[in-house]
């Protein structure tokens, strides 16, 4: 057992940032169809600031991190569009029945 390792199963979060040469694509366009990107080892991502490519190990648990974080940003969206968005939709709705009725009484 070696000591200092009581971090250890925190797995590092490496900033990202998407690759400049295929702009986070992961793929470049050749001349007759899209190619994998080598700067990037076909990922859309390299280590932030260095432009590091990772291994494919790390980048799968880096990538997952990432997706996770998506995933939570997301979820949050879509809490907060099902609480305003019906508001707004009944509020149009009430306008237009208000200013725009069609309803002569006849
Ligand atoms: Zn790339």
């Amino acid at each position: 057992m070696k000591k200092g390792q009581g971090f250890g199963f925190k797995r590092e979060r490496i900033e990202l940032e998407p690759c400049p040469a295929c702009k986070g694509k992961a793929v470049v366009q050749g001349v007759f169809y899209e190619l994998v990107c080598s700067d990037c080892n076909g990922s859309g991502w390299v280590v932030l600031g260095s432009r590091v490519v990772l291994s494919s190990d790390e980048l799968v648990t880096q990538l997952s991190f990432k997706l996770q974080w998506a995933q939570r940003e997301i979820a949050v969206l879509q809490q907060g569009s099902s609480i305003s968005g019906p508001a707004e939709y009944y509020q149009q709705n009430n306008r237009r029945g208000a200013g725009g009725s069609n309803y002569t009484g006849d």
